[in-house]
């Protein structure tokens, strides 16, 4: 359900920067720790974008690293172990910055 609404809502955002053209790609960047699958979005879109300027778009996915900062030290580092400590100072309070989000690069129109 989660994905359906993100999905319309990357569907709008590509739409109203294509204005009356045509969407030939739409480039996304998707988190590493995104719950959101590829499979899915694409599944969505193809439902959503029929009868709009966006049917047979493209969707193309580009995955980005997560990042993650401490709050004892504002280390930022890529979290690769499943137990996440700071590599710097060893605490446990961190929060991630970016990573588990879907995002718009950029847009090709016709
Ligand atoms: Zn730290």
């Amino acid at each position: 359900m989660h994905e359906l609404s993100l999905t319309q809502n990357i569907l709008n955002i590509a739409l109203k920067n294509a204005g009356a053209k045509k969407l030939l790609q739409v480039n996304l960047l998707i988190g590493e720790l995104s719950d959101e699958r590829e499979e899915s979005i694409r599944f969505y879109w193809d439902d959503l974008a029929k009868g709009t300027l966006a049917q047979g778009t493209k969707l193309h996915f580009q995955y980005v690293d997560a990042e993650m900062k401490c709050l004892e030290c504002d280390t930022v580092f890529h979290p690769k172990e499943e137990i996440i400590i700071c590599p710097a100072c060893q605490s446990h309070r961190l929060k991630l910055i970016s990573g588990d989000d879907v995002k718009i690069e950029s847009i090709d129109v016709e």
